[in-house]
């Protein structure tokens, strides 16, 4: 449930409810907007009835959350979660582009990449060093020496670098390398990685499972805000469907349904959604309209030759017209894109 504070409710108001809750088993998370305070208060709710809060100096309201995601709700949080990722904010007014390949494959390959998505316009480039592979025998990522890379991808362009972790047992490794730590689709219930990358302190963008609802993914990012990690971006990337025809079905449905349950910030993938190039820049450009707060998309100099994900990867040249168009869109929804840098 939440406490709703009054707008002139001071400190030591706020202090005597917080100490209240507390010494009835209570989780507490404070929640202070510009217009006022809300105390979110996480345990049995059978004891609040004795307690008597809204008797308490400064309570405006104490309302239930009936939804079982509680922090990750906009009811606990009515403003918009910001992720700051240096000088930039994902989840505010720009629309953020990720792009890059599948998997970092080569130095050569990962600077033309990187020096190309920059160009047209984007803030962060995107790479897997750890590749969850349906097959064993598929090529399974340059580990360490990928976030090496990357890191060095990330020096010359000032791009910043989104990676996949794949197990707690790699987390420290990756931590030291990236700026945003990628939950792929397959990893987004595994609840002790959850737990783990919540004490990293870095932004996590935590993707949809395959065959997740939206109430399950939300749980999965509860598991990291209750962690006390509250940067956490959620990326829709398609579920799976019954028609073979796309790779998985990209759910746009789940970005305004998800922006009126939750104050985090949405973004889409197309790419992996879809599985084929082709229709990668209609449903990216239907992504903005839809009021996604950025995009993750793949970019490979050479799509034919890609180790991973070829199909569905853009050439750099259709990722700049793509760009392009993502830019009108973004105008017509009053949102703006950065300027190239
Ligand atoms: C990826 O982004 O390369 C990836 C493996 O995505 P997903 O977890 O959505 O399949
Ligand atoms: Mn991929």
């Amino acid at each position: 449930m939440i406490v709703v504070m009054n707008h002139d409710a001071n400190e030591k108001d706020i202090e005597s409810v917080i100490r209240k809750l507390e010494k009835s088993g209570f989780q507490i998370h404070l929640s202070r907007g510009v217009e006022r305070t809300i105390i979110g208060a996480i345990g049995d709710k059978t004891r609040l009835g004795s307690l008597a809060l809204e008797a308490m100096p400064g309570v405006e309201k104490v309302v239930p959350i009936l939804a079982p995601f509680k922090l990750a709700s906009r009811n606990f949080k009515e403003q918009d979660t910001v992720v700051t990722v240096g000088d930039i904010q994902i989840g505010g007014q720009a629309v953020h582009v990720m792009a890059g390949p599948c998997a970092v494959e080569s130095r050569e390959q990962l600077m033309e990449a990187a020096f190309r998505v920059k160009e047209a316009g984007a803030t962060v480039l995107r790479g897997g060093a750890f590749k969850p592979r349906t097959s064993p025998y598929s090529f399974q990522g340059l580990e360490e020496k990928g976030l090496e890379m990357l890191a060095e991808a990330r020096e010359a362009t000032g791009l910043y670098i989104v990676t996949e972790v794949m197990d707690s047992k790699t987390l420290s490794l990756v931590t030291q390398y990236a700026d945003i730590l990628q939950i792929g689709a397959r990893n987004m219930q595994n609840f002790f990685l959850l737990r783990d990358a919540a004490t990293t302190g870095k932004p996590v963008l935590l993707k949809r499972g395959p065959s997740a609802t939206i109430e399950e993914w939300l749980m999965a990012a509860e598991y990291i805000i209750s962690g006390g990690n509250q940067q956490v971006i959620l990326c829709e990337r398609g579920i799976r469907s019954f028609d073979p025809y796309t790779r998985n079905t990209l759910d746009l449905t789940a970005v305004p349904v998800l922006k009126y349950l939750t104050h985090l910030p949405v973004i889409v993938d197309p790419s992996h959604a879809i599985g084929k190039w082709r229709f990668v820049p209609p449903m990216a450009r239907a992504a903005v309209a839809a009021g996604a707060d950025g995009l993750l998309v793949e970019v490979h100099p050479n799509p034919s030759e890609a180790l991973c994900d070829g199909p569905q990867s853009l050439t750099p040249e259709n990722f700049r017209i793509l760009m392009e168009e993502v830019r009108q869109v973004s105008k017509i929804m009053n949102r703006t894109m950065p300027d190239v840098r």
